[in-house]
């Protein structure tokens, strides 16, 4: 009797709400059994990997990815998708400057251009694509905590890399740029206290720039020819003052964002997935958490050279000189030791 009553009260249910929509069904009704919570954090995995690969510009990749069907829901998933680039736009803003080294806007397929003045202002993202090899660079110090570890490890590996310094940095650890140069490394100007260059004036971008010069100068007897932008940021200004001061800047095509924290496998499987003939790969030797840094640089070495991949340093690379002293030395290009 009991049983007859709870078989009608669930029927009468059944038969007033209807079969309860499930939450794994479809969410754009294309993917039957995807969770919305898995699509939305597929899209924003895609958003991240595209933040990633700098330049990569892959307006019909996303397409696929996103599993459109109609216009209106690519229109709706066109929003979802800005609202979430600005949200992660947002948060970058957050961040510490220092921390952060923000995409370039594209990725040159050349390794130089001219600007529109018809001068020659050298510019580089990587180095030619028909011999297996790959810089590695390292940005931002030397500091108290990352920097001889890195060393440590290049050494052991017999690995040479470039490193762009901090003016400020490298006052006050003149030791290790000397330990850099005379370990075979490459060592560059990455401004004096790591500014957003585009926002300053003409003079003080100048005065980031020679200060660096002068101190590196001063410690190793050898004033940088390579220059790279904090966070990247350029814009045809300073560009110029850069090109005015004789110096080449170089950009990079691989970036680890080794600075965020990330694990060491991402880090890994970033340099692995990108990294080709030619590339520039971008890490820090200076910042608040580099331990992954650490812990991933002698597997990305070990793998690098298992596939084939000779490390070089940035003027090796380029084939352009590393210092001022070595303009018209085709010889002592990029190895100064
Ligand atoms: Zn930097």
């Amino acid at each position: 009797m009991r049983k007859g009553v709870w078989a009608m009260v669930f029927l009468l249910c059944w038969w007033v709400i209807g079969p309860v929509p499930l939450e794994n069904q479809t969410v754009d009704g294309s993917q039957p059994g995807v969770d919305h919570r898995e699509v939305l954090e597929k899209k924003l995995k895609r958003l991240d990997s595209q933040t990633a690969v700098l330049g990569a510009e892959p307006a019909a990749e996303q397409t696929e990815v996103f599993g459109m069907k109609s216009s209106a829901e690519k229109k709706k998933n066109e929003a979802e998708k800005k609202k979430i680039v600005a949200e992660k736009q947002k948060s970058e803003k957050a961040e510490p400057k220092r921390q952060r080294e923000p995409e370039k806007k594209k990725s040159a397929d050349t390794p130089d251009r001219r600007t529109d003045d018809g001068k020659r202002s050298v510019l580089y993202f990587h180095g030619p694509r028909d011999k297996k090899r790959v810089a590695l660079t390292f940005d931002d110090g030397p500091d108290w905590r990352y920097t001889s570890r890195i060393l440590d490890i290049l050494k052991r590996e017999k690995v040479r890399a470039t490193f762009f310094l901090v003016g400020r940095m490298a006052e006050q650890r003149p030791d290790l740029v000397r330990r850099m140069v005379r370990e075979g490394h490459v060592v560059a100007n990455h401004s004096w206290n790591h500014p957003n260059l585009a926002r300053l004036d003409s003079s003080r971008v100048r005065r980031e720039v020679d200060r660096t010069n002068r101190v590196i100068s001063e410690i190793t007897g050898r004033s940088p020819k390579l220059f790279r932008a904090p966070y990247g940021s350029l814009d045809r200004r300073v560009e110029r003052l850069i090109r005015q001061r004789g110096m080449i800047i170089v950009h990079w095509n691989v970036d680890t964002r080794d600075w965020d924290g990330r694990s060491s496998d991402r880090i890994i499987r970033t340099v692995r997935q990108q990294a080709g003939p030619g590339s520039v790969i971008l890490q820090h030797t200076a910042g608040r958490n580099l331990e992954n840094t650490v812990q991933a640089l002698p597997r990305i070495i070990a793998d690098l050279k298992k596939r084939g991949y000779e490390m070089v340093t940035v003027p090796e690379l380029l084939k352009v000189p590393a210092y001022e002293e070595d303009e018209g030395k085709r010889e002592s290009l990029g190895a100064v030791r």
